[in-house]
């Protein structure tokens, strides 16, 4: 259809006509996306149709992938790629002389995220598309995605994030899909001689409406759907008209309270708080995608005992794990299937991702708060509570602890976790050490019952948007040295390793990286004003602001640095330049201090004349998905620096990797995996394992403050941030001094000071030794093929969905 240039420079033309009115010489850069936008959403459209009147007659098995966050970034970029229409598309719009990166620019981000537990949705669609696989997502359509973050004076603002405002060309709004959602009221049981009927009353009734975004696989002419629920009013003309009674206040109230049900993302990562709307969230999205899927089944089938072999849910993370009780409803409810078969049915079809073992995360609602909330979603979680631990007490009589400590009700709350593993057919982690950990000490009892549920699934990136589209003249030099092959088999990238040692293409590797540091560089030149070594080491650490995480470590480092240099003017090191992006939670104290000593330490540093270009701080405003693109692509290091144990897998260690950064981190998450690809040469770990940190929080013995005693480096970092050094109010810094010090330092920052300022030194050396970092670079990337999302969606094709690959056309 877009063959050749002048069909699409004409294409273009006429709907830039059609959509804004206007002529080209008027249109400004957003009128011209919008334009091309819904040009490739036309031309998408016939895909769209077909792959679902294939999925229809092939009857193949369909995943819903469950997920209360989709964090998809920019998509005009990656839908040209997908669909092969990127050069063409470059080809007319300079004729016409447009630039399509502006273009691009001028799409917002879909933030419909916080972090990695999103992105990895999003990259789990674009996978499940590019291999032909049925999958959907579905989720929320937020109002306002995650937070637009500025810095103000070195401390984080949060702004609304209007991602919607000019409007949204990828989505098609589908009110004859819309369903109800139910909430509040209560629950009479009618008995009659053949059964007992659940009777739900009084309850307030949310109209729930579906916005679907075509999801296009690479190459490959399928189009899957990511369905997205919208809250609104049930009859609000009927409301408002209802003067005369009274209650147009009432009216106002409800339609308020309903359409704040999808208005606003939670801005928490890893922190689980108990706020009724949030499980209102959860409910909502829950219960109108299962109706949408028993809708879509019923139409092709007949009994809904089939369900297991046609359609596989996955939930993501605890979130969507009302999907479990919400099926039982409509099954016994609506359908009038017996408790055993649709028990049978839901746990059959159901499936569970945990994503964290830290408590805070872990999601628990109070009782009361719940059953007023959902009355009959409560019942049937409490009967199926009731049946779980008789199953236990038949199982392992007399021992209450073991069942006291799975019961799904217990304290007074209903724990998620448990409810997802007693209600599914598969709960995985997501790295090798996340699902140990998971198996021999978090959920131990459960794997005891039901070993065979468990299994592990290491997270993945697509390697389109992380490879190809951010970082097109690398996967350009990539092709042209091992062929296009590594596209569909990512693993095919280990053909890059005869090349590492190769003087040429380490160089063409090398020029790649600089020109992708100077893209970098001009932006932070153009944003902040000053400006940055491209020789320096680019040492990256974004992700968001976690205690877990540690940025405070990496600080940590930078001040000793900072100290040595003054100690030392000689002090031979190479340049560098530290560059951080983190969002905190609007209420988490500390991370958003943490922010403030970052930006607190770039400007001391860079207005240093004595340290002159040797150490640059930057921290970069308002990391999300499409800063990420431009960032990794620039990199040398990433800083995957969690204390061992906490980060499940992360994601972007692999994206960094990916781009030929070379990681330094723990034995934590997936860097132990990246480690056992690329052997100890190509990667610099330190630190605790997680087994010692465990031993520490089991038989105690670590003492912070002895360690700041016997270091006397350690000590001077430590101190300027209370006495004065900085220029800031006295105690600004004193909470996370406290954290240390007082607090007995809960994340073992300073017990991996001096591993990781040591392994930052061999970091160094390698860094100057030009041609050993380009080796170490080139053979990263020839390994991170297994951390295509492609591998990890086929692993859960085939063990946990029973999905199949489906060709279209
Ligand atoms: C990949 C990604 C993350 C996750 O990063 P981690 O380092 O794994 O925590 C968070 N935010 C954005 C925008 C990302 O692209």
């Amino acid at each position: 259809m877009f063959r050749d240039k002048e069909t699409f420079k004409n294409a273009f033309l006429e709907k830039m006509q059609a959509v804004c009115g206007k002529c080209l010489d008027e249109a400004t850069a957003f009128d011209k996306y919008m334009a091309l936008g819904g040009m490739i959403r036309d031309y998408t459209s016939r895909k769209w149709v077909k792959t679902n009147a294939r999925y229809l007659e092939e009857d193949a098995k369909q995943v819903y992938y469950f997920s209360l966050e989709f964090l998809l970034g920019r998509l005009l970029g990656s839908n040209l790629l997908n669909l092969g229409l990127t050069p063409v598309c470059r080809e007319a719009l300079d004729d016409l002389g447009i630039d399509l990166n502006e273009l691009e620019d001028a799409e917002a981000d879909a933030g419909l995220g916080n972090g990695g537990l999103g992105r990895l949705a999003a990259c789990f669609l674009d996978s499940m598309a590019s291999l032909g696989i049925p999958g959907h997502g579905c989720g929320i359509r937020y109002r306002y995605g995650f937070f637009e973050q500025r810095i103000v004076d070195g401390y984080q603002v949060e702004l609304p994030d209007n991602w919607l405002r000019d409007g949204n060309v990828w989505e098609l709004r589908k009110p004859d899909k819309a369903v109800e959602v139910r909430f509040y009221g209560a629950v009479r049981e009618e008995s009659s001689s053949e059964r007992t009927v659940f009777v739900h009353e009084n309850y307030q009734a949310v109209l729930a409406v579906p916005y679907d975004t075509p999801v296009i696989g690479y190459g490959n002419n399928t189009v899957n759907t990511l369905r997205l629920w919208s809250a609104e009013a049930v009859q609000t003309d009927f409301d408002f008209s209802s003067f005369s009674h009274g209650d147009y206040l009432q009216a106002v109230e409800y339609k308020y309270s309903v359409e704040a049900i999808s208005q606003i993302l939670y801005p928490d990562d890893n922190h689980y708080k108990g706020r009724e709307l949030r499980l209102k969230q959860q409910y909502f999205f829950v219960s109108a995608g299962i109706q949408s899927i028993v809708r879509t089944f019923r139409k092709k089938n007949g009994s809904l005992k089939q369900l297991p072999e046609k359609v596989a849910i996955h939930v993501n993370d605890t979130h969507p794990v009302l999907a479990i009780p919400e099926l039982m409803r409509i099954l016994i409810d609506e359908e009038g299937i017996g408790w055993d078969e649709a028990w049978e049915i839901t746990t059959g079809t159901i499936s569970y991702t945990n994503h964290t073992i830290l408590a805070e995360a872990m999601e628990k609602w109070p009782k009361d708060l719940f059953r007023n909330l959902l009355p009959r979603i409560y019942m049937i979680i409490h009967e199926i509570n009731e049946r779980f631990c008789r199953e236990l007490w038949d199982r392992y009589p007399g021992d209450w602890d073991m069942i006291s400590s799975m019961a799904i009700i217990a304290d007074n709350h209903i724990k998620m976790a448990h409810l997802a593993v007693a209600g599914s057919c598969s709960i995985n982690g997501v790295a090798r050490i996340h699902t140990d950990i998971l198996k021999r000490q978090e959920m131990k009892n459960f794997y005891i019952v039901y070993p065979h549920k468990f299994n592990n699934k290491t997270n993945g990136v697509t390697h389109r948007r992380w490879l190809m589209k951010a970082n097109p003249e690398l996967a350009g030099l990539i092709t042209e040295a091992i062929g296009p092959g590594w596209i569909r088999e990512p693993a095919e990238l280990t053909g890059l390793l005869k090349y590492s040692a190769d003087p040429s293409f380490r160089e063409q590797a090398a020029g790649v990286k600089k020109r992708n540091k100077a893209v970098l560089a001009g932006m932070i030149r153009d944003k902040y004003s000053f400006d940055v070594d491209l020789d320096s080491i680019f040492d990256v650490q974004v992700k968001r602001l976690h205690a877990y995480k540690r940025q405070i470590l990496n600080v940590l480092h930078i001040m000793d640095l900072y100290n040595r240099l003054l100690e030392n003017p000689n002090l031979d090191m190479a340049p560098r330049t530290f560059i951080f992006g983190a969002k905190a939670a609007p209420s988490y104290y500390q991370a958003k201090t943490t922010i403030k000593l970052i930006n607190t330490l770039a400007h001391i540093i860079n207005n240093d004349r004595r340290v002159g270009d040797r150490i640059k701080v930057v921290f970069l405003e308002n990391y999300r998905v499409s800063l990420a693109e431009m960032i990794f692509p620039a990199a040398d290091v990433s800083e995957q620096i969690s204390t061992a144990g906490k980060e499940a897998s992360g994601t972007g260690n692999m994206k960094f990797m990916l781009n030929g950064a070379i990681t330094i981190g723990t034995m934590d998450g997936a860097n132990i995996e990246i480690y056992e690809k690329v052997g100890p040469e190509n990667i610099f770990t330190f630190g605790l394992t997680a087994e010692e940190v465990m031993d520490y929080y089991r038989s105690g013995g670590y003492s912070s403050r002895d360690l700041y005693e016997n270091d006397s480096r350690l000590r001077l970092t430590l101190d300027s941030l209370v006495n004065g050094f900085f220029p800031v109010p006295a105690d600004e810094f004193r909470n996370i001094y406290n954290s240390l010090m007082v607090h007995n330092d809960e994340f073992f920052v300073l017990g991996d000071f001096a591993a990781y300022t040591a392994a930052q030194l061999n970091l160094d050396r390698a860094f100057r030794d030009k041609a050993k970092w380009l080796e170490m670079s080139i053979n990263n990337i020839a390994y991170a093929g297994t951390f295509s999302s492609d591998r990890t969606i086929l692993e859960y094709a085939k063990d946990i969905w029973g999905a199949r690959q489906l060709s279209v056309e």
